[in-house]
């Protein structure tokens, strides 16, 4: 089977969009009939995104087999349905980890082992190994940073290698920025035109220059960036701003890239087709309804875009389902410590459709988050609660329902009482021993549904989770503690999911409320636009009502 490449690089500044542009280009080649796949390599030195803080690195998305990874495999799964793996995600530590496993291992037999080639040798392995096990026609390999940049040398010296070896089956794209300063008011292309020629001196040319913008560019724009770049009109794509990420597919098709792509490629022009994508994509326009949910946690206080990032699989599962209920959808981003400066701010959360606590870590905040499940419990407004918001949910429960004052998880309170979250022996050796990275549950468990509760009905609704067992992704350290499990389900908190494995609590459940769920894991990345995650529809549905 020969396997194609597509990296995707970007010029002048980060946070131009490489990702959604790197998951758009394969979804349109997917729907035309290719089987794509899609690579993410990040230049930092840590072993995975785990232990990078998620407010200044964005979402750590978890994939099946437990790699902790960049939020921007999220959306190629988004994009491209499709489960990823760690083969599909690599940092610059994790390459060198391996290059020094195997000189130890006297793989390299007596020779010198050398940055170059053999660090760009390693990431040539891992790209085509990604690209065999997917049966990939397509394997989209977006390269973190920026060209120019020290940190990523070395991987676009890996993707000029590949080119070398085979120039017909390797395509460059840069996505760069152009900006529009607002004294001038005009879209400026020297900033790209430097950027192509930074990634000239690396021994590469882009086939294609996607011009990130506020605006569409003009014909006399594109006709000057031609020229100076050396790429033809018809390859250079404009990218103008939009107010859905899923839009830009359609975008780019209207710019006629994926017939360009396959020609370049010499593959066959098969039809595609964009139909559902499309209007899923532009629901929100003709929505006649709003839901109206409130995300109440940590983490939220440094201004929008960061907060956006930290939780982006969140938003996007929330968008899908609303989406799918033809609703239009409002998130407000709460600070739980708000609440614990001023408890009578509580009342805000009546506005709302519905509360969301998504997952976090430590302590600051807490007793606001649990303040906030208190009040929507008793209330009656639809809750929502993952990973710690299912922990924070059993605490609330245990304090106020079961009498247990000093009730906590040991996260925050190693000497409570009523450890009802309590931490596994295993996790604690790992703990003791200072192992954090990679160390959490992580990755995909099965979750068995006890028959006849919200969970079971919810799942059942969607064909993809057929049967009474589920299987969902984890990121976590601590657990329910099952020497409370019948003391919480005979006051109505029923535990409506378990690991059949080790009896672990996965999912707990309020009788009497309209719907308030908690569930360990994080569905959040199962979602994909098409088929939203089941318990996120029916949250949304529980909110419409
Ligand atoms: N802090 C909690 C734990 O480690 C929850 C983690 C999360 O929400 N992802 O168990």
């Amino acid at each position: 089977m020969i396997h194609r490449y597509i990296f995707v690089v970007g010029g002048v500044m980060s946070g131009v969009g490489k990702g959604v542009t790197t998951a758009s280009i394969g979804k349109i080649l997917q729907s035309r009939g290719f089987n794509v796949t899609a690579i993410k390599i990040d230049p930092y030195v840590n072993i995975d995104a785990g232990t990078m803080n998620p407010v200044e690195h964005g979402e750590v998305f978890v994939t099946d087999d437990g790699d902790e990874t960049d939020q921007d495999m999220g959306n190629y799964e988004r994009f491209l349905d499709t489960d990823l793996s760690s083969a599909n995600y690599m940092t610059t530590g994790r390459i060198y980890q391996t290059v020094i496993q195997k000189e130890r291992n006297l793989e390299y037999k007596g020779k010198c082992v050398e940055v170059v080639p053999h660090i760009p040798l390693e990431v040539i392995r891992r790209i085509k190994e990604a690209a065999q096990k997917a049966k990939a026609d397509v394997t989209m390999i977006e390269v973190g940073g920026t060209v120019g940049e020290y940190q990523n040398i070395l991987f676009l010296e890996a993707a000029r290698m590949m080119h070398l070896e085979d120039p017909d089956h390797v395509l460059f794209v840069l996505v760069s920025y152009l900006p529009v300063p607002r004294h001038l008011g005009e879209m400026k292309t020297k900033p790209t035109q430097y950027a192509t020629r930074s990634l000239n001196s690396a021994g590469i040319h882009p086939d294609f220059i996607v011009c990130r913008g506020e605006q569409y560019m003009d014909k006399p724009r594109r006709e000057k960036l031609s020229i100076f770049c050396n790429v033809k009109p018809g390859d250079i794509i404009t990218a103008p701003d939009v107010a859905s990420i899923y839009q830009i597919p359609e975008l780019f098709e209207s710019e006629g890239l994926s017939s360009a792509i396959l020609k370049k490629f010499g593959l066959r022009q098969k039809p595609g087709d964009l139909l559902e994508w499309n209007r899923m994509a532009n629901v929100r326009e003709t929505a006649k309804r709003t839901v109206k949910i409130g995300v109440v946690g940590k983490y939220f206080s440094t201004g929008e875009y960061t907060l956006s990032d930290s939780y982006i699989s969140v938003i996007e599962a929330l968008k899908s389902a609303a989406w799918a209920n033809k609703a239009r959808i409002e998130m407000e981003w709460i600070n739980s410590e708000e609440f614990e400066e001023d408890p009578k701010r509580l009342r805000c959360l009546s506005k709302f459709d519905g509360v969301l606590v998504p997952g976090g870590f430590g302590t600051r905040g807490i007793e606001g988050i649990i303040s906030t499940i208190k009040y929507v419990r008793e209330k009656k407004i639809p809750y929502f609660g993952l990973c710690y918001g299912m922990q924070l949910a059993c605490v609330e429960f245990a304090r106020n329902v079961l009498g247990k004052k000093g009730a906590h998880t040991v996260e925050v309170d190693e000497t409570t009482s009523d450890p009802i979250i309590h931490v596994s022996p295993l996790q604690l050796k790992n703990i003791r021993a200072n192992r954090y990275g990679g160390t959490m549950r992580l990755g995909a468990y099965d979750c068995e549904l006890k028959r006849g509760t919200k969970a079971h009905r919810s799942y059942r609704t969607n064909p993809t989770y057929a049967g009474s067992i589920v299987s969902e992704r984890h990121r976590h350290r601590y657990e329910f503690n099952n020497d409370y499990s019948q003391a919480i389900e005979e006051k109505g908190l029923i535990i409506s999911g378990v690991n059949p494995a080790s009896g672990l609590v996965e999912i707990v459940e309020l009788k009497d409320h309209p719907f308030f769920v908690g569930v360990q894991f994080h569905p959040e990345f199962r979602s994909r636009p098409l088929r939203p995650h089941p318990l996120f529809n029916a949250f949304i549905k529980a909110c419409l009502k």
